[in-house]
Parts: structure tokens; C-alpha cells; sequence
């Protein structure tokens, strides 16, 4: 996949899986997929506001930091290959140790990354406890990385999952391991085909779905559509 592809299905994902945990969250709930999105550990993006506010200027400020985090998520497993898109924005690739479609895209890294995340959020969820005069905010770090490394290791999986789109699949347990493709053989694609297109479509409209969906939850758009 073509890294704007890349970058698309991380948003696109992400996006969906918020506003799928605020549906049903807020929406009355519905049994077994509260716990599901729970499990996974979809949850209203916590970085800055820290009580999980989903409204005013911070909540749209976290939730698009959530956003742009898992969309460098949707890039990094290409730091293996030297001529990836963030391999050449960071001028850093680990391609001279580590042969493409290997340790990076496999899915033990961003468990622990996602882990990481309700290990982090057991000492609290308070960020910043506010600013005072001089300032400086206070801040409580740990579950700060650990939100930062939650929505990087959804992003990373969500890359996983869509070069399993592809022909030859991933060996996402690791190399001895068979490769695992998401898609019948129909819908598999070669990177940068027609196909990709279709799929670059598609993962739009559910981004655009996801966005508007989450700002309509809101309230943003009372009035308009009433
Ligand atoms: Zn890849």
C-alpha cells in the first residue's frame, strides 16, 4: 500500500472505533460490544484534557491528536524499508539490520505499546492538572506516554492490517510463522493498483463518516440537520 493509503486506513480505522465506542457507550449500550471496544480500549482521546471531556477545545484538540498519532502509527512499520515515506522524513530506517515485512510488522511491539497504555492509566488519568501562573502545567507523565504509545500502537496494527490487504500478506506472529492476508484473493491487490484506489475510497468515506459522526455527537451540528 501507497503510504497515503497507509495513513488513511489508520485514520479511518481510529476514527470508527471511537465513534463506535461513543455510540455505544453513550447510546444506551449495547450488550457485548461495550465490552468489546472497552477491551480493545477504544476510549474518548485523553491527552491534554485529561477527565475524558469530549466537548469544548481541548476534547477536539485530543481527539485530533488521537487522530494524527495513529496516523504516524499507520507509517512506522515501514521504518524497515529504506525508501518508506517515514523512513525518509525521519532520515532513519532500520533496513541495514532487519529485512522489510519483518519485526516491524509483526503485532507483539504494539500490543505491548497498547499495554503499555492500561498499565500507565492504572496511576491515574490526569495529565495536566492545570497551569499555574508561571505557566508551567503539571503533568503527570506516565499516562501521558501512555496515551501517545496507545494510539501509535493502533496506528502500527492498523498498517499491519492493511498490508494484509496485499498479495503476499504478513507474517504478523513472525517470520517461522505462515503470512496472513485480511481479504479473499479477489479484493488482494499489488501496491499502487486500481484496487488500492477503491480501497483509498472507501477508507475516505468512513473517515469523513467517523469525523462528521463524532462532531454530531457533539452537538455541533444541532440546527443544521433538525
Ligand atoms: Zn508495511
Amino acid at each position: 500500500m501507497k503510504f497515503r493509503t497507509h495513513i488513511m486506513t489508520a485514520a479511518a480505522v481510529t476514527a470508527g472505533g471511537i465513534l463506535l465506542h461513543e455510540e455505544i457507550t453513550q447510546g444506551g449500550g449495547i450488550e457485548g460490544w461495550e465490552a468489546w471496544t472497552n477491551w480493545v480500549g477504544f476510549h474518548t482521546p485523553n491527552f491534554l484534557t485529561g477527565n475524558g471531556e469530549e466537548g469544548g477545545f481541548w476534547g477536539v484538540i485530543d481527539y485530533a491528536l488521537a487522530l494524527l498519532v495513529a496516523s504516524i502509527g499507520g507509517l512506522f512499520p515501514d521504518i524497515d524499508h529504506k525508501n518508506s515515506y517515514i523512513s525518509n522524513k525521519l532520515h532513519f530506517s532500520t533496513a541495514w539490520f532487519m529485512k522489510h515485512r519483518g519485526p516491524t510488522h509483526t503485532i507483539y511491539m504494539y500490543l505491548g505499546m497498547i499495554g503499555f497504555y492500561w498499565y500507565a492509566t492504572s496511576f491515574g488519568t490526569v495529565h495536566f492538572s492545570g497551569f499555574d501562573f508561571s505557566g508551567r502545567a503539571e503533568v503527570n507523565y506516565l499516562p501521558l506516554i501512555g496515551e501517545f504509545l496507545f494510539w501509535l500502537g493502533i496506528g502500527s496494527l492498523l498498517h499491519i492490517f492493511g498490508d494484509m490487504h496485499t498479495t503476499s500478506g504478513v507474517r504478523i506472529f513472525g517470520a517461522r510463522m505462515r503470512a496472513y492476508r485480511t481479504l479473499p484473493s479477489f479484493l488482494i491487490f499489488s501496491t499502487g493498483g486500481g484496487k488500492e484506489s477503491i480501497f483509498m475510497f472507501l477508507y475516505t468515506a468512513l473517515f469523513l463518516y467517523s469525523v462528521l459522526g463524532h462532531f454530531e455527537g457533539l452537538g455541533l451540528f444541532t440546527g443544521l440537520f433538525s
